[in-house]
Formats: structure tokens, sequence, C-alpha cells
């Protein structure tokens, strides 16, 4: 198991390390970027509704120096060769492909901002588990983004920076992703999560002092191998704007709790809905887009209250509505929440969009090790894969070393 500052100390040295290996000079610098993890409020995003992310102490490190020459060198440990690109390949999205496109990707919407961005030599290396759902993309984009700001003394407000890493992920990179984890491995507080309106944008940093509370939160890497998850992705993505138009409201944002049954009624009586549609998918749909919202609130309610473990139970209701009405979770999913919940856990919950990724069990900091050996033995007697683990507490979004 992975300590919550053991490996961030490892990660700066080791690419540092690589950064003087490759290029037989030390960096001008480091960069560091967390992953993060989505406390409660999943599949709220694209609904114009709310999450409540947090930074990971598991987190990409960028080791950088100018190059003079105007072009840009990347390692990472991930990969046996490394990038280059020159110019042309930041004229416009896609030149760059595979990794290196979420590097060259930074690079263009820079430039496409309008930014001077300097000729770098890289070199990263990350404890951010690549594609767990933990957004080692994002901690990639930031602390590029980070070390390029920097080494070209550029004039780029923090709160610009989410914009800006999104694009290169969205439009140079070709992946489809929301403002969330952009703006959580920015934007992020050590001991807080961070209340994202993903309407207005507005955040706000909402108290989490986990380890002040003698609590932790076991992220449990389900290792399950993500399952028809795009297409699934599209489909309820669907149902959520069939709903809100179904009920004439602009996004299901607009549908508060206290409406939740009369909207539902509404739904099974809609005359517009053509012969055939499923009508109940939608209005399960619905009720768990709107439910998780006031979920969300009453989260950070609790955390403002400074009710942490009182939260356990929102996370947990929180599942039940993933599993039960939004239907994206899977069986090795399940059983991790069932035995963390039955190992004492406060509550616990699939983070991330579905059909895989990681669990959060809320635990008291003492448990964690008791809590992953009980989910361990659960997957053992289903014969899953082992699952990882880490005990994590809230920790600081990019930053410069
Ligand atoms: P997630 O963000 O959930 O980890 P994604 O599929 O969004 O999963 O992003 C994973 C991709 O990001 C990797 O396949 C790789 O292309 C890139 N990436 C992330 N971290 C690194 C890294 N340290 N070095 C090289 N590429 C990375
Ligand atoms: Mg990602």
């Amino acid at each position: 198991m992975t300590g919550p500052t053991g490996p961030a100390d490892d990660v700066a040295g080791r690419a540092a390390a690589a950064f003087t290996q490759r290029y037989g000079e030390r960096p001008a610098g480091l960069w560091a970027a967390p992953g993060r993890a989505n406390l409660i409020g999943e599949h709220t995003d694209y609904n114009d509704g709310f999450v409540l992310p947090f930074a990971l102490p598991l987190r990409t490190v960028v080791a950088a120096a100018p190059q003079a020459d105007g072009r840009w060198t990347v390692t990472s440990e991930l990969s046996d060769t490394p990038i280059e690109f020159g110019a042309d390949a930041i004229a416009e999205p896609g030149r760059v492909t595979g990794w290196g496109g979420y590097v060259a990707g930074v690079a263009w919407a820079l430039r496409d901002a309008g930014h001077q961005v300097p000729g770098a030599r890289l070199a990263i290396a990350s404890d951010v588990p690549i594609g767990s759902g933990l957004s080692s993309s994002a901690a990639l984009e930031a602390a590029v983004l980070a070390a390029l700001v920097d080494l070209g003394g550029l004039d780029l407000p923090t709160q610009r920076g989410p914009r800006l890493a999104q694009r290169a992920e969205n439009a140079y990179v070709g992946a489809p992703t929301g403002i969330m984890d952009q703006s959580a491995v920015i934007r992020c507080r050590a001991g807080h999560a961070l209340f994202l309106d993903c309407r207005t944008e507005a955040v706000e940093h909402i108290p989490f002092d986990l380890a002040a509370a003698g609590l932790a939160v076991l992220v449990v890497d389900s290792r399950a191998p993500h399952r028809h998850a795009d297409g699934e992705y599209a489909s309820r993505r669907a149902a959520c704007e069939r709903g809100a138009a179904l009920l004439g409201v602009p996004a299901l944002r607009d549908v508060p709790v206290t409406d939740l049954d009369a909207a539902l009624a509404r739904l099974i009586g809609s005359i517009e809905a053509p012969p055939g549609e499923d009508v109940e998918v939608v209005r399960r749909r619905v009720r768990h887009v709107v439910t998780e919202n006031q979920r969300v609130l009453d989260t950070v309610e609790l955390l403002r209250a400074g009710r942490l473990r009182d939260v356990g139970p929102l996370l947990t209701a929180s599942h039940a509505s993933m599993r039960d009405d939004f239907e994206i979770t899977v069986p090795e999913i399940d059983t991790a929440v069932e035995a963390a919940l039955a190992a004492g856990a406060y509550g616990a919950r699939m983070t991330g969009g579905g059909f895989g990724g990681c669990v959060l069990a809320l635990v008291d900091a003492e448990r964690a090790d008791a809590v992953a050996t009980a989910v361990t033995a659960a997957y053992a007697e289903r014969g899953y894969p082992a699952p990882g683990f880490h005990p994590v507490t809230p920790a600081p979004g990019a930053h410069r070393l």
C-alpha cells in the first residue's frame, strides 16, 4: 500500500533523475499536479449540476528546462520512446498522437490562446494510476501547463488553467471530458474539497480535513476492465437530455429535489414520448441526477458544519443510486463497496464515470488497513484479480515544487 506522502516525494526525485539522465543537466524546475477523486456528484457535471472533487496525494511531476531551438522533447516513465515535436505540431490539433498528444495539446491550447509558448525539455514521472478514473490525463496536462507557463513567464491566471487544459484534452487529443477533472487538479487546496457548480464554473473551497479528524478516504482501484464505457456514457447522457426535454427544463439541474415526485409523475404521463421509448429508464436516470445533486449540497452542508463522519450515509446512498437508478456499476465495484461497509467504513461509493474504476470508502485512518484486507478477501472469494489501495487525504492542486 502507498501512503499519503511517501510516493509524492519519490516521484519528484524520479522526474529529476530522469531529466538529468536524458538531457545531461539539471532541470530548471519541477512542477507537480495531482490526480483527483470525486467525493460525490456523479454524472451531474453534464447536467449543469454540482460536483465535489478533491486532489489526491498521488501526483504527476514534470521536470523541465527551456529548449533554445523552440522545439519540445518529452520523456515519460511510461514509454521507452521520447516524443519530439516542433512548432508545426502545435499549429493545429491532432498532429501528435498517443500520450504525447496531451503534452502537445497543452502547448497548442496555450498558443491558440495567444501565448508565446517556450520550447522545452520535459521529463515526466507519475504515481497516478493510468486509466483508473483518478484523472492521470488531467494531472499530466496540469503539470505540463504549470511548467510551460513558468518557463515562458506567461501571464495566465490560475482560474483560466482548467478551460485551457480541457481544450487540450477535448480538441487536441479528442477525448470528450467535462470541466471537473482539470478544475480539480488545478484549483483544489490541501485539506479541502472543491465545490464546483458546473453551470457557472463557480468554485468554493469546502473544509475537508480528514487527517485532523482521524479519518482517511481509502481509494480502492477495482482493476475491473472498463466494459463498453463509451457507449454507456453516451446513452446515459442522451437519457438525461431526453428527460430534461420532456420536463421542459434547460438541464436536470433545474429540477429541485422538492419537485422530483411531480417531475417523475409528469414523465409517466408524458405525451411527447414516442411509442416504444422506455420512459421508465428515463425516469430512473432523472431520479439519480436530481437526488445526486441534492446529495452534493447536503454533503457540503455537513462538511461546513465539521460533521465529516456523517457524510458516510450520503456516499452509500449515492452508490445505491448509481447501481439501481443509473445502472453504471459492475460486480467488482459493488463487491468493494459492500465489503468496505461490512468492515466498518462510514460510507462507500464508486467514483468516476462507471463500468470499472475506483471506489472511495470513508474510514477511520487506523482502520484503513483492515478495510483493505476485507476488500481483498471479498475479491479473492469471488475470484476477481486483486484490487489496488491508496489511503488518501485531500492534497493541493498543481504547483511548482
Ligand atoms: P485517466 O485520466 O482516468 O487516468 P485517461 O484515459 O483519461 O485515464 O488518460 C490516460 C492517458 O493519459 C494515458 O493513456 C496516457 O496517454 C496519458 N497519460 C497520463 N499520465 C501519463 C504519464 N505519466 N505519462 C504519459 N502519458 C500519460
Ligand atoms: Mg482522464
